[in-house]
């Protein structure tokens, strides 16, 4: 039974809108999609576990103001099982405590970061009076990974040992009780939510390309003709109404805080569209506030 879902990815709908108009943020995003990715193979490879364990993802915990994120905890009848998902790609090398790759010579420990999560996940439960063991895994989901090591670790799960586990985990007595619900909904009340804002590197309204993007293939739109906007590139059509619009939520999206003007939307559609076409499509679907050159649109 899955207690807590995943939580909706904010934050990669924003690096993708920054990253557009911010060449910079380029390896931020594909990082952040590629560990998003990883966590949902995982979820959907953890479908294949009876129904009957309590299962939380993504959670985010805090325990004597430290914070810590736990991929997959799932509560069984004896022990807790802390599931830190890992979607590496190409060959890693791991030698004594050193990982490393041909380009990096020196990565964080993935398995230092999981002990930390279970040293404060233990103290989190015993300070809420729970005392169960917890089991931590460190799972590399992506098939196209592979670890060089010299010493076999048991609380590493490659993608070739994943079924297996899964078949293991299943055949372990599962029996939970009240205690276990509440430990699971106490926990996932406990759950922290950021926000995505916070990690975003920081960007004002002047360092970023204006403009409206082709919904299709994402290059700039040039001229609207009779009201119509023809992509340059992929030939994709779109009404000006409808592509203004849709620069207005991205625009509401990058700058939750600031108010929505004529003037503003004019300049962050790039000038194409005439600052009297914008207010009456803001007309339209907002409703004004004010007068003047204080006005806003709600
Ligand atoms: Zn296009």
């Amino acid at each position: 039974m899955i207690i807590q879902q995943r939580p909706e990815p904010l934050e990669i709908l924003l690096f993708r809108a920054l990253f557009e108009r911010l060449v910079l943020l380029e390896n931020h995003i594909i990082f952040s999609e590629k560990g998003y990715e990883g966590e949902l193979r995982s979820d959907k490879w953890l479908e294949g576990l009876t129904d009957n364990w309590l299962v939380l993802h993504g959670l985010l915990l805090e325990y004597n103001g430290s914070k810590f994120q736990i991929d997959t905890l799932i509560v069984a009848h004896e022990k807790i099982y802390l599931l830190d998902v890992k979607n590496y790609e190409g060959d890693y090398y791991l030698e004594d405590d050193k990982w490393f790759t041909k380009t990096n010579p020196n990565l964080k420990n993935p398995l230092h970061q999981m002990i930390r999560c279970e040293t404060l996940l233990l103290k989190l439960l015993l300070e809420l009076g729970y005392n169960y063991p917890i089991e931590s895994y460190l799972i590399f989901n992506n098939p196209e990974f592979h670890l060089y090591m010299t010493t076999i670790n048991p609380s590493i799960i490659f993608p070739s040992q994943l079924n297996r586990f899964l078949k293991k985990l299943n055949t372990r007595p599962i029996k939970l009780n009240s205690n276990h619900h509440k430990l699971a909904q106490q926990l996932a009340s406990l759950h922290i939510v950021e926000s995505p804002y916070l990690r975003l590197p920081p960007y004002t309204f002047e360092q970023i390309k204006k403009g409206i993007l082709c919904p299709a293939c994402r290059t700039y739109f040039l001229e609207a003709c009779k009201g119509i906007f023809i992509c340059g590139h992929c030939g994709c059509k779109e009404s000006a109404d409808a592509a203004v619009l849709r620069n207005v939520k991205e625009y509401r999206l990058l700058f939750p805080d600031s108010k929505i003007t004529t003037n503003d939307i004019y300049e962050w559609c790039g000038r194409i569209v005439s600052k009297k076409v914008i207010r009456r499509i803001l007309l339209k679907n907002f409703k004004l506030k004010g007068f003047g050159p204080s006005s806003n649109f709600v």
